[in-house]
């Protein structure tokens, strides 16, 4: 049979079907694959040709032999292709080549200023993929995807930020669309904090439906997987609770040229300003943790104070969307206990005690990894999505 006949002889959804099927990495026989999904085994074997000639799919190779005739298994193969993932902050990008379940396989850091605008930003990226290509012995072929995060709100759907306040020459920017002319896969582009939560929830709590990351650093915000899904919004600042107004924040004027936001007493820089008017040598969030760690009373009180000023927005939003885990990480959360016991404090006393019943407050897990890992799952899962393997099986 020649290639054409058999591709339009199985029609365009056969092989993505038992592709989806293989997902999870686990190995499966062709008859587990006929049961899953009625189809008769011939025409397994006809679709696992079509995923073999991509190469996402392989025989699976026991660990023990046991002797005589091995079983007939097959698998995704992780290493058939890479995926990108970027995430940047003002002033560096993380940029990592992780394998189709999600595996770093190696990663770099470079310092890059964000506010040089788009081109010359993601030039950098380009230029560091490619460098990390090289590295793996591997070409732009090999790539399947790019996920990438930028520290502001982005309109998912296309990939464009929107009116991002540290991010100049950025504003409706096509993201996509420029990455696009180098290197030529899917991009999908989305805000640092809801990558973050992507990848702190696929790290630490699948299988958690109502999730919620708080992520508090230079910035403070928040990204939502109630029900499984990310919520972004409509345009695509769900979450952006650091520019909500606390009584605490009353006088105090914010970068975004509100009074009183939550950003403006409780973040990295707010702290190390408090500490810096109480005669402390400290020039921004990393010295309040290095004062914190050092044990300075004065450092600890003002971070316990943050966590209730924390806590005080998060009762809000424990009221309206009832999560059972809430992580919170970025570097202020390095300053360990105290942040996550201010806000406990007051999320426990202040919200309905339904909605605390089985609410768990805890650091994140995947620490300065979450972004990385969530850019790769957000690409791998657009990449491996049954309408981009129709289109890679239709061309075979
Ligand atoms: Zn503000």
């Amino acid at each position: 049979m020649s290639d054409t006949t058999r591709s339009s002889a199985l029609g365009s959804t056969g092989a993505s079907e038992i592709f989806q099927l293989l997902r999870d990495g686990a190995p499966r026989t062709r008859a587990e694959l006929a049961a899953m999904t009625g189809l008769a085994r011939s025409t397994i074997g006809l679709r696992l040709d079509v995923l073999a000639e991509l190469g996402l799919v392989g025989p699976y190779a026991d660990a023990v032999s046991t002797g005589g005739r091995p079983p007939s298994r097959v698998a995704l193969v992780p290493s058939a292709r890479v995926v990108l993932a970027a995430d940047f902050g003002a002033g560096h990008v993380n940029l990592a080549l992780t394998d189709l379940m999600g595996v770093e396989l190696t990663s770099d850091r470079r310092l890059i200023d964000i506010a040089d605008g788009p081109e010359t930003t993601l030039g950098g990226m380009v230029t560091g993929a490619d460098a990390l290509l090289d590295r793996l012995g591997r070409t732009r072929d090999d790539l399947i995807g790019i996920g990438i995060g930028l520290p502001g709100p982005v309109q998912f759907s296309t990939g464009r930020p929107v009116n991002p306040p540290i991010m100049p020459g950025w504003d409706g920017f096509d993201v996509p669309g420029w990455v696009r002319r180098h290197l030529d896969v899917p991009v999908l582009v989305d805000n640092d904090v809801n990558i973050m939560a992507l990848g702190e929830r696929s790290h630490a709590w699948p299988g958690t439906d109502h999730f919620l990351f708080v992520k508090v650093a230079t910035g403070i915000g928040s990204g939502l997987i109630p029900g499984g899904r990310p919520q972004r919004g409509a345009q695509g600042i769900a979450g952006d609770i650091g520019h909500v107004q606390i009584p605490r924040g009353a006088g105090v004027v914010c970068h975004c040229g509100n009074v009183g936001c939550l950003e403006a007493v409780a973040s990295g820089p707010a702290l190390a300003r408090s500490l810096r008017a109480l005669g402390h040598d400290c020039e921004g969030g990393r010295q309040v943790v290095e004062l914190v760690r050092a044990g300075n009373l004065d450092a600890v009180q003002a971070v316990r104070q943050a966590g209730r000023d924390l806590g005080e927005v998060l009762t809000a939003c424990v009221n309206m969307i009832n999560p059972s885990v809430i992580a919170i990480g970025g570097s202020m959360a390095q300053a360990g206990e105290h942040l996550l016991a201010g806000v406990r404090e007051v999320v426990y006393q202040r919200s309905m005690p339904l909605a605390t019943e089985h609410l768990t407050i805890v650091p994140s897990r995947a620490g300065d990894r979450a972004g990385l890992m969530g850019a790769s799952m957000l690409a791998i899962h657009h990449a491996l999505s049954p309408a981009a393997i129709d289109e890679l099986a239709a061309a075979v």
